[in-house]
């Protein structure tokens, strides 16, 4: 599998906007954008450190998979993201050594991205993305 960087790490906020203060202001670290992720039923803001990205997660309704982790575990690191340069085929690498994946196949994700979630039993407990972006197959 040809896997590059950390392309981004997922931290769940209960409110960007109170977050940014902290990474904007504090940090210095510029946000790119906001986007909402329908599907995830979640707001997310990228702020990009130089090939790799602080992604701050906040529900858009209770039943968002972030709002049901906030509930359980509090604010923080809700997953990590390794760049693959083809996601088809390392998501069927993985199927073949037995890693339990949480996608089967790839979905669209923030930012144009193609992801695949690996299950944390798998990963030694956390959760860990997969994402392919446009264009990065070099
Ligand atoms: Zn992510």
């Amino acid at each position: 599998m040809n896997t590059t960087v950390v392309d981004h790490i997922g931290i769940a906020v209960q409110d960007i906007e109170e977050s940014l203060k902290f990474w904007e202001g504090a940090l210095g670290i510029k946000c790119a954008g906001v986007e909402t992720v329908e599907d995830q039923k979640v707001k997310t803001a990228f702020l990009p450190i130089k090939e790799s990205e602080v992604e701050l997660l906040e529900a858009t309704s209770p039943e968002s998979p972030i709002a049901k982790f906030i509930e359980k575990r509090g604010e923080g690191i809700h997953h990590i993201a390794i760049r693959v340069d083809d996601l088809e085929s390392a998501l069927s690498e993985l199927r073949q050594k037995g890693v339990r994946l949480i996608d089967e196949s790839p979905r669209l994700g923030a930012g144009g991205a193609m992801i695949a979630f690996v299950h944390p039993k798998s990963t030694g407990g956390i959760l860990l993305e997969l994402s392919q972006r446009q264009g990065s197959a070099d």
